[in-house]
């Protein structure tokens, strides 16, 4: 491929990434950066022609020389505030402040007419890229701290060979051809469609990780719903395996004295109050209503008790107010652990005749169910927990 190519193709492609940019805009309207990642596209596709006219002598030297270097100097740094903008999900005004430098560049080209030089303005351009895509990638990479995606690491890297590019752009001008212009420029194009292409790849996966949250976190109190929960589980418990049911106590009376909204913040404080005391392992979920469940895989004998007084112990010194108020909170707790040849709906309603004995025997309180329930006990637990509730016509207060 001769050099008039190349270089045909390097304007293509900005403008080809440009409009890649919009369109993911456009399809995906909530996103950051990319109307900014597009305009800085267009700048230095823009300068890239008004470089290519210049090369084949079409514009005098002045005109062309000058402006291709401003838009593409003020273009590179424009392309670092939209990555900043795309990675943080951020928009920083400050930023801007960034293009003072493309513009004390031209202002000093203006002045000391260094960009007639081909050479110095050369280094002088390529300098200014490698700051700016190399702020780039670090802006990615860092911020992997707050949203990890796999997308970030591809697209930094693309930016990085983009930039060691142009330090052997650079070093090919100075010194040292490490590599022949033509071929620089053809890898610089690879390099453009690969930023097109994982900024897409980038959008996408957010949109699918933001997507797969909302679908597994309970809208009110921020923990993981039902659904999640279920997904969590094996297909059958494995004996020693322990789950927890969670109640709080008297919860129609909090909404009865002080109104639904204060029921939703008691609720949400207390979701994030068992979420704190609770390890990453530990498998945890609003199930409905004011009802949680914790699932422990292979627990000890002691450890679900120990988990649920933890919990219990937790959230009876709670701090919910309703104005000057202090709203009274208690849970009870139901645990089963699973014995042999288990299926989890039955341990499940094993857990719930627990906890309907912690709510009989005065609530704030933990229970266990007696035994090691196995298939054969669970129906004789179910059948007891008819009779008893036949009898009361409602729970113990
Ligand atoms: P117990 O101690 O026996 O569990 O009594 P309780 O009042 O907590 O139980 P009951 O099942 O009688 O009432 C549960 C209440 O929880 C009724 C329902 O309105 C309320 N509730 C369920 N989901 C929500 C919610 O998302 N927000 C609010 N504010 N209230 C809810
Ligand atoms: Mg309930
Ligand atoms: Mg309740």
């Amino acid at each position: 491929m001769d050099l008039a190519t190349v270089l045909l193709l390097h304007k293509s492609s900005f403008f080809i990434g440009a409009l890649c940019f919009l369109y993911v805009r456009w399809q995906s309207p909530r996103s950051h950066g990319l109307g900014v990642l597009a305009i800085a596209f267009l700048l230095l596709a823009i300068a890239s022609t008004v470089a290519g006219l210049g090369e084949k002598r079409a514009l005098p030297l002045y005109a062309w020389a000058l402006s291709s270097f401003a838009l593409g100097t003020f273009g590179y740094a424009v392309f670092w505030i939209g990555i900043r903008r795309l990675s943080s999900r951020k928009k920083r005004p400050f930023d801007w402040l960034a293009t003072a430098l493309p513009m004390l560049l031209t202002a000093t080209a203006v002045i000391t007419g260094f960009h007639l030089d081909n050479l110095f303005r050369g280094s002088v351009f390529q300098f200014n890229s490698i700051l700016f895509l190399s702020a780039s990638a670090v802006a990615l990479v860092h911020d992997t701290r707050h949203e990890k995606l796999s997308a970030r690491y591809a697209l930094a890297a693309s930016i990085v060979v983009a930039a060691i590019l142009s330090l052997f752009i650079i070093l090919g001008l100075v010194a040292w051809k490490a590599i022949h212009p033509r071929d620089a420029f053809f890898l610089l194009i690879l390099c453009h469609f690969a930023i097109a292409l994982f900024t897409l790849v980038f959008v996408k996966e957010r949109a699918e990780a933001t997507l797969t949250k909302l679908l597994d976190t309970d809208a009110l109190t921020q923990i993981h719903n039902r659904r999640w929960f279920f997904s969590q589980l094996p297909a059958a418990p494995r004996a020693g395996d322990a789950f927890i049911i969670i109640d709080i106590d008297h919860f129609k009376r909090v909404n009865d004295t002080f109104g639904h909204a204060a029921g939703d913040a008691v609720l949400a404080s207390v979701a994030q109050k068992m979420a704190e005391n609770l390890r990453k392992s530990e498998i945890f979920a609003r199930l409905g209503g004011e009802e949680f469940g914790i699932y422990l895989p292979a627990a000890s004998d002691l450890e679900p008790r120990f988990v649920a007084e933890k919990l219990r112990n937790a959230i009876q010194f709670l701090d919910v107010r309703s104005g000057e108020t202090d709203i009274p909170v208690t849970i009870s707790a139901g645990i089963a652990i699973a014995g042999d040849g288990l299926q989890m709906n039955e341990l499940m309603s094993v857990a719930d005749i627990a906890l309907y004995s912690a709510k009989n025997l005065g609530r704030n309180r933990v229970e266990l169910h007696p035994s090691s329930p196995s298939s054969a006990n669970v129906a004789a637990a179910r059948h007891s927990m008819s009779l008893s509730r036949a009898k009361n016509t409602g729970r113990a207060a």
